[in-house]
């Protein structure tokens, strides 16, 4: 892997014809857990579906390399066998698909595009009740079509389902940790925790203290109409926690 993970420079991004990314900056390396803050609207989803290459999302000027490649080359699916993987804020239902099927033709499809050996029907039921167990997910939920009338929290466990099965090596949460119980954002960040293993990244987007003391954060990052204005350690978070976004006199602009 080198020392390469995901390097952003002077990122344009646009949705609908309206520039919502307006020159983004952000370079992170290997083993580093980054977090993503700042008030609604600023354009933090935005990051992380460009990054996974959502069809909403133009990018108009500037580039995005993870590993060293340039990722405007890589489609959704060859991005998803590269490694990245992300959680979005409002996973899509997908009707007529159980969850099992889905795992073992993602995890499959990853091992061919790697050139290692498949996995069969047996193999990967082991491991993935290993990991259900481990992350005590209910393993009924394997038998049920993809986010198919899952409640929030259903949802949440599923793509931590997906994420520890695919081991991804960049993480992109977007608000993984919005409407969970405090118990459910435990497992959430067990499950992130796991995968951590110096040589892996994360991307978090949250608005709460809570999950960054689960998963602690090397850079937190403020995003502020399309730009990165402000970057610390830890401690950004904190003040952010006490003093709130207007306090540190950053406030979103309306239009
Ligand atoms: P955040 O995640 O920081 O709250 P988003 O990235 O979701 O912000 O949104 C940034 C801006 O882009 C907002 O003004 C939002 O209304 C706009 N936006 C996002 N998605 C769409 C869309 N599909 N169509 C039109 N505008 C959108
Ligand atoms: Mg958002």
């Amino acid at each position: 892997m080198g020392e390469k993970m995901l390097k952003i420079k002077n990122l344009h991004v646009s949705i609908k014809d309206k520039e919502i990314l307006k020159g983004l900056d952000l370079d992170i390396k290997p083993g580093e857990v980054h977090a993503l803050m700042g008030t609604n609207g600023a354009g933090k989803s935005t990051l992380v579906k460009t990054l996974s290459d959502h069809f909403d999302c133009e990018v108009t000027k500037g580039t995005m390399e993870y590993k060293g490649k340039n990722l405007l080359d890589l489609d959704a699916s060859q991005r998803a066998n590269e490694g990245i993987f992300m959680s979005f804020q409002n996973p899509t239902e997908i009707p007529g698909v159980n969850n099992m099927y889905f795992l073992k033709t993602a995890l499959n499809a990853k091992k061919a595009y790697l050139g290692e050996e498949e996995m069969n029907g047996a193999e990967f039921l082991k491991l993935v009740r290993k990991k259900t167990k481990e992350f005590g997910i209910d393993p009924a939920m394997l038998k049920r079509n993809v986010n198919e009338g899952f409640s929030g929290g259903e949802k949440k466990k599923s793509e931590l389902l997906q994420m520890v099965v695919l081991e991804p090596d960049l993480i992109l949460l977007d608000e993984i940790d919005s409407g969970l119980d405090v118990d459910a954002i435990k497992t959430i960040a067990q499950g992130v925790n796991s995968l951590l293993d110096g040589k892996r990244s994360v991307l978090m987007i949250t608005h709460y203290d809570r999950l960054l003391e689960l998963i602690k954060p090397d850079f937190v990052h403020i995003l502020k109409d399309g730009k990165i204005i402000e970057s610390g350690d830890y401690s950004l978070a904190l003040r952010i926690d006490e003093q709130g976004y207007e306090g540190l006199g950053i406030r979103h602009e309306t239009k």
